[in-house]
């Protein structure tokens, strides 16, 4: 029997649920990897954070193709992308710091913040703290090379602090070591948006499934096949001895989206139910052997009618099935 997929511990948000929020909204945008501070990459899809681990699992890859890649920083011990940014002393190597201005008198070499070379009024320099010359001229008697840091712990006086990234496990990584990872960013697979055209005639039909049949139904499941390759499922429908399959052929479908069926049906081994629009089940149907394919051939303008025909057709395939 085909392995669920999708049967791996999920935390909180099923990544089906995303996919099926973005395909009935519509949702044209790219899942683009961000990082949280302290906290590793995510993807930011309708609002839900989602570690980009749970939807680049194997399986859950199958919604989505890749458009590029965004690189991250991370840890030169772990690759951990948990990391946080650390500006210290380069003396005592703490971070108590704080931002100064900077004044350097020339002639004895003192360097130190603007205020200590005023005696009177605040931010005009007149005397060395040090030597105790007076200044006037900038860039003769004294300079002013910007902004600088003091270190509250040690004193020293700094124009560059050492900065350094430190990771949840508690690695430090200097700047000129740290690794990058890459991560895509993705969008909906063309497979995955196919579905954004009957979504809602899926979701009817699941409701009817479950109240009429009393049945374990979910559309758009991974169902992963024997050779270990995922399959995207229209709906998949669950009794106690065997899973079935339901895939949607409708007026768009091309020959190689039917060809597409047939192998997602060799490599699962489950039996197939196939919506398919009548125009199409002509030449559409040969394709599909019927010892292992349940056509139907429905006209997907009256969702009534599929309702009947698809209950009727899953309660015989059930019952056969001795459920
Ligand atoms: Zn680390
Ligand atoms: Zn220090
Ligand atoms: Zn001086």
């Amino acid at each position: 029997m085909a392995k669920r997929a999708s049967s791996e511990a999920q935390e909180s948000v099923h990544v089906e649920d995303i996919v099926l929020l973005l395909l009935k909204e519509r949702v044209e945008q790219d899942l683009v990897p961000t990082i949280v501070p302290g906290s590793g990459v995510y993807y930011v899809v309708a609002g839900f954070h989602i570690p980009a681990e749970r939807l680049l699992r194997g399986s859950q890859k199958g919604f989505f193709e890749v458009k590029r890649h965004l690189s991250f920083p991370s840890c030169g011990t772990c690759r951990s992308t948990s990391l946080i940014l650390e500006i210290l002393c380069p003396s005592c190597k703490t971070s108590d710091l704080t931002r100064i201005d900077l004044v350097v008198h020339y002639e004895c070499g003192y360097m130190g913040s603007v205020e200590e070379f005023s005696t009177k009024s605040y931010g005009v320099v007149e005397r060395c703290p040090k030597c105790g010359k007076t200044l006037k001229r900038v860039g003769i008697d004294y300079g002013r090379p910007g902004v600088g840091f003091r270190c509250q712990n040690c004193r020293e006086i700094f124009q560059y602090p050492l900065v350094n990234v430190r990771c949840d496990g508690n690695h430090q990584t200097t700047l000129d070591k740290v690794n990058l990872e890459r991560y895509p960013v993705l969008s909906l697979s063309r497979e995955s948006w196919r579905v954004s055209r009957f979504v809602d005639m899926l979701q009817i039909i699941e409701n009817e499934l479950r109240k009429s049949l009393d049945l374990d139904v979910s559309i758009l499941e991974m169902v992963r096949g024997r050779s270990g390759v995922p399959h995207l499922i229209h709906m998949l429908i669950r009794s106690s001895d065997k899973d079935v399959a339901l895939m949607v052929l409708d007026e768009q479908t091309e020959l190689t989206e039917a060809m597409n069926v047939v192998s997602k049906n060799i490599d699962l081994g489950i039996h197939f139910i196939v919506l398919m629009d009548e125009r199409k089940a002509e030449e559409l149907s040969r394709l599909l052997n019927p010892q292992y394919f349940t056509v139907i051939p429905v006209n997907f303008q009256n969702v009534d009618e599929i309702r009947y025909k698809l209950v009727e057709s899953v309660y015989s395939i059930v019952a056969a099935r001795g459920v």
